[in-house]
């Protein structure tokens, strides 16, 4: 079996996806550099777990991580190096590929054994399918490119004591804030998102999309026309230039379904749409539309739940 390293760097559902993807193509090894992330490496399957401690590393922007992941990469001459497509994941893989002098695939949405990928782009209106000419293949995988599956293993645990070298103390970090979670799942994370669009109207009636969200226990998302409007924070915005979620069930509601919108959210398993205007491209994808005024429509949904709690 093909030997495929992922770097785990965290214990959330895209990191899982990224280990899943890494089995169906050989046999995996994780990189670590915590014991959440050694224990997630083992419940999706790893075969073997370098656990990574370097004292002072997480003081410092990614260079030390860089140092370690290209280390283990020149060591295991790996036949795929994995990261997922997040800020950090990718700041990491462009620094392995000057490293290691290798291509690099970033955003995929599907790898196979033979090294091809395959990455959306204009906004998910095309699709494209590239190989590496150059190395091994080194991509960062999108979040929802695949499902993540839990196969309990007993990997190989190997330790890796490292020392953040003089070269990579270029960028310290003068402070992190760690935003409080509140109540509500992650918008990346959440099984149901239920957003919102410029049809809301109001920062105070994004309280409805709010109660419809947790009514079904899920994450509330926005489109940019909304976040740009003030009715709901930046953070929250699905689409091109915001998260990308992949949920069991998405609900647009007065969202017109713009292709920038789209690329965020059109991977979702069951997509809700609720829109006054019967023409929304919205409907195209959507599994159930409801043509209606969301201000009628949502209550209803509340109602309904609520009696079925
Ligand atoms: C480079 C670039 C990047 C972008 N990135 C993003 C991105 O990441 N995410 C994103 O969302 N957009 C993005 N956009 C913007 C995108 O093109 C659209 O402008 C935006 O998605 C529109 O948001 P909307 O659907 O909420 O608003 P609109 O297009 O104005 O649609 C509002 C909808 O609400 C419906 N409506 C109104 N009132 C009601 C009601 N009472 N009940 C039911 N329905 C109602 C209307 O019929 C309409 O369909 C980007 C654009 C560019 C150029």
């Amino acid at each position: 079996m093909a030997d495929i390293l992922v770097y785990v760097p965290e214990t959330g559902k895209h990191a899982a996806e990224v280990l899943t993807l890494g089995r169906s193509l050989g046999d995996v090894s994780a990189i670590a550099f915590d014991a959440q992330s050694a224990a997630l490496a083992s419940e999706y399957g790893a075969a073997k777990v370098y656990r990574v401690s370097a004292e002072g590393a997480d003081d410092y922007f990614v260079d030390p991580k860089a140092t370690v992941l290209a280390d283990v990469a020149r060591k295991t001459e790996p036949a795929a190096f994995l990261l997922p497509s997040t800020d950090e994941g990718k700041a990491l893989a462009a620094r392995l590929a000057v490293d290691l002098d290798n291509g690099l695939l970033t955003d995929v949405t599907g790898l196979d054994a033979e090294g091809v990928a395959e990455q959306d782009i204009f906004a998910g209106a095309t699709i494209t399918t590239s190989k590496i000419t150059k190395g091994f293949t080194l991509a960062t995988v999108k979040a929802g490119a695949t499902e993540a599956e839990a196969a309990p293993s007993e990997p190989v645990v190997e330790d890796v004591e490292a020392e953040v070298a003089e070269s990579d103390r270029r960028v310290r970090i003068a402070e992190s804030v760690v935003e409080p979670a509140g109540d509500r799942p992650g918008l990346a994370e959440a099984d149901v998102v239920v957003s919102g669009g410029r049809g809301v109207g109001s920062a105070d009636d994004f309280a409805l999309i709010e109660r419809v969200a947790d009514v079904l226990g899920g994450a509330v998302g926005a489109s940019r026309a909304a976040t740009d409007a003030g009715y709901y924070p930046h953070k929250f915005q699905v689409g091109q230039t915001g998260t990308t979620v992949s949920p069991q069930l998405y609900v647009a509601a007065g969202i017109s379904g713009a292709i920038q919108h789209r690329a965020g959210m059109q991977t979702s398993k069951l997509i809700v749409a609720v829109n006054k205007d019967a023409d929304a491209p919205i409907f195209s994808m959507a599994d159930f539309g409801v043509v209606g005024d969301l201000f009628e429509v949502l209550p209803q949904v509340l109602e309904e739940a609520e009696k079925r709690k």
